[in-house]
């Protein structure tokens, strides 16, 4: 066992600047006084675990961050393999107005593209355009919907899905095609989660910033890469046991290496927390285990389809489809609204998300094309196709997290809870505001930064 256990280069990529050469270092000290003496390991190289990083490092304290993956980013990635950078992750900046990723975007100088949610053509089951008088009468039934579910939640005893809710108080509005449209592509995507989990008390209990949502049109990872400089981060680095005490943290990864340091910060993806892959001594308290347990992860799946001509309407933004499967490809972006690429990128949610999976890339590009050919027609066969598998990924297993049945906000607070003095907890899971955004994850890690440094300071 030996703090901070020098690398084995033959497997590891080390991102290390020296903390003199770091920008960021010489100006927190100029502007917070006195560095704050402290090892800490980060667990985690995703936003939480940057923002964390990064706010310590620029405090003085000598920080390590240790990731599982051979990239820093987390469940942001962006992939330039199809010759443009396209998020397999984190797209948007939700609310950019007040966000905190506006101005760290600024800074990192990513290019922003205002989405427009009005700019969608729609059209249903059978390829048929569903005309804009009737999208937005179906927009007002859907909303006045969500108040009624709003209004009954109180008056119940106890939890229930969405979709039971649903099927008591208003069950047309579960065989009609142009809500179930709205039930997946607004509240499913929004939250994570399908209908038939999703809380109808608490699906609703997050916070959200103003403003029309913007894409990372030249990548997301701007962001995390303009974060990590200077960090010590370790890649392929998979913890897997953490144990802890009043006076100091060990770090244990797969290979039997142990850091040792004054504190850490859990940043694992909730998911990862419920395999119980990485193990705690003392085990967690019960309060945190229950909440562990409670609050569910969604899938969240896109397909990214290139094409040598756009067969579609290049200057709309979104096309709608009327899927007779909740959370199925009911939602295609169209890349060329913001670049010259000819690319539509749709979705699979949750439940169907996790079907998805089971399939081969042939089998899902054969069934998307055959829903474009519905909305189309003839379309030929794209060029080039990417498939990502959220649930199925080891270092994230799923999308992100939502209120599930059963689950209140009280269990995200649980979620964010230190345990003992020197074991914090960030991610977007424990962001009872923010849950299941980039800005959630960075708030949390700031969060849990600013906990640390009063710690040091002590
Ligand atoms: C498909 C998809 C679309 C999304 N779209 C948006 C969007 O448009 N806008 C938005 O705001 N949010 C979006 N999100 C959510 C957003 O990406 C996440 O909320 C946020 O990135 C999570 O950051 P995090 O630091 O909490 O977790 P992560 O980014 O998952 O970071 C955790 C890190 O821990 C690492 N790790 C896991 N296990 C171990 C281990 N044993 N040892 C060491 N390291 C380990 C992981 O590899 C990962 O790098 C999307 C997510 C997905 C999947």
């Amino acid at each position: 066992m030996k703090p901070f256990a020098l690398p084995r280069f033959s497997r590891r990529h080390f991102l290390h600047v020296l903390a003199t050469c770091s920008p960021f270092l010489a100006l927190a000290r100029s502007v917070a006084g006195r560095p704050v003496a402290g090892k800490v390991v980060v667990i985690g190289a995703g936003m939480a675990g940057l923002a964390a990083g990064r706010a310590l490092a620029d405090a003085g304290v000598e920080v390590k961050v240790l990731e599982a993956r051979d990239y820093i980013g987390g469940r942001i990635h962006t992939d330039r393999s199809l010759g443009f950078p396209f998020d397999l992750g984190a797209a948007w900046i939700h609310g950019p107005e007040g966000n905190p990723i506006t101005e760290l975007a600024t800074k990192a100088k990513g290019r922003m593209f205002v989405t427009d949610d009005e700019s969608v053509l729609m059209y249903d089951s059978r390829g048929q355009v569903v005309d804009g008088p009737s999208m937005t009468k179906g927009e007002r039934r859907y909303r006045d919907l969500v108040k009624r579910l709003e209004a009954d939640a109180p008056k119940q005893t106890r939890d229930e899905s969405v979709a039971l809710a649903l099927r008591r108080i208003a069950p047309e509005a579960l065989a009609d095609p142009l809500m179930r449209y709205f039930l997946s592509a607004y509240m499913e995507f929004d939250s994570g989660g399908s209908i038939e989990r999703l809380s109808a008390a608490e699906w609703q209990n997050d916070e959200k910033y103003p403003g029309k949502d913007v894409l990372m049109i030249d990548g997301y990872d701007a962001v995390t890469n303009w974060l990590a400089q200077g960090l010590d981060i370790q890649t392929e680095t998979i913890v897997a046991s953490i144990a802890y005490d009043d006076e100091h943290v060990s770090v244990t990864d797969t290979h039997g290496e142990t850091y040792e340091a004054d504190a850490a910060i859990v940043t694992l993806p909730l998911g990862v927390l419920q395999s119980g892959g990485v193990t705690f001594s003392p085990g967690l308290p019960a309060r945190k285990r229950e909440a562990i347990a409670r609050v569910r992860v969604g899938v969240v799946n896109k397909v990214c389809l290139v094409f040598g001509q756009p067969h579609w309407d290049v200057k709309t933004q979104y096309f709608g489809f009327q899927s007779s499967v909740m959370g199925k490809y009911n939602y295609f972006l169209n890349t060329r609204t913001f670049c010259d690429v000819n690319a539509l990128v749709t979705f699979a949610f949750d439940s169907y998300g996790r079907t998805f999976e089971q399939q081969s890339d042939a089998q899902i590009t054969d069934d998307v094309m055959a829903t474009l050919r519905t909305m189309f027609g003839d379309v030929p066969a794209p060029e080039r196709v990417l498939v990502t598998r959220w649930g199925s990924d080891a270092f994230a297993r799923g999308a992100y997290s939502f209120a599930s049945v059963g689950a209140t906000r009280q269990d995200f607070e649980s979620l964010a809870a230190p345990v003992g003095k020197r074991l914090r907890f960030a991610g977007e899971h424990t962001s009872a505001a923010y849950r299941g955004t980039v800005h959630g994850a960075y708030l949390s890690g700031l969060r849990e930064a600013t906990r640390i440094k009063q710690l040091l300071s002590a």
